[in-house]
């Protein structure tokens, strides 16, 4: 499966906000958003102060939400035009659809630092739904379903202080966390003021409708 391979901090020093990628570093201060406030990464990055036009501030909206939850263009689109189909506001339905996701799920319950550590937890086997081990970080949980690790992710140490630290930062209110028995539950999908990111989805639904 392709993926994104390059520095991830540049990316988010290029959306000009913490996209939260690389775990318990996003809150210290060696976040290098942070100690390089203000430099947008590459050669010309100096250079990019003129004030964006309207396409490339939907372009840049696009780009963020995607990289937040490490989804690629062409399944990113698919979201989309699901997100399209469904009843409803579809900017809302997108981030639902994207919140829904395994890896998102897990990590949102604090089992995992990021989501791309989460992403390698659902491949790798540890994760199972409703009993049932699932290694697609794609899956889409539904309300109701329970989320679980496996035995061995449950004793694993990195797991243990993920959860301890998670549980300063709280759980979003569709999922509800045993976080003794290492367990989840989806209560219901998430509502647009559940997710808490700095996001314009109108931006993205501009984007797409052209
Ligand atoms: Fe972004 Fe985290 Fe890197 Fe800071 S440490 S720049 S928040 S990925």
């Amino acid at each position: 499966m392709a993926r994104y391979a390059d520095a991830v901090c540049r990316l988010c020093r290029r959306e000009g906000m913490k996209l939260y990628l690389k775990g318990e570093r996003c809150f210290k201060e060696k976040c290098s958003f942070e100690t390089r406030k203000g430099k947008i990464p590459g050669q010309h990055g100096a250079g990019k102060t003129k004030k964006p036009t309207g396409y490339a501030l939907q372009l840049r909206e696009k780009q963020k939400v995607k990289r937040i939850y490490g989804v690629l263009e062409k399944q990113f689109r698919l979201y989309f035009q699901k997100a399209d189909q469904k009843k409803g506001v579809t900017g809302h339905n997108l981030l639902a659809f994207l919140e829904q996701r395994l890896d998102n799920v897990i990590y949102r319950l604090g089992f995992a630092p990021s989501r791309a550590a989460a992403r390698q937890m659902v491949m790798h086997g540890h994760v199972l739904v409703n009993g049932r081990r699932v290694d697609i970080p794609s899956y889409q949980t539904r309300p109701g379903q329970t989320v679980e690790l496996g035995t061995r992710a449950k004793s694993n140490e990195g797991v243990k202080s993920a959860v301890e630290t998670a549980a300063g930062r709280g759980i979003p209110q569709w999922l509800v966390l045993d976080a003794a028995a290492f367990k989840g539950q989806v209560m219901a999908t998430p509502k647009r003021e559940d997710i808490t990111l700095d996001i314009n989805e109108q931006l993205i639904v501009e984007l797409y409708s052209k």
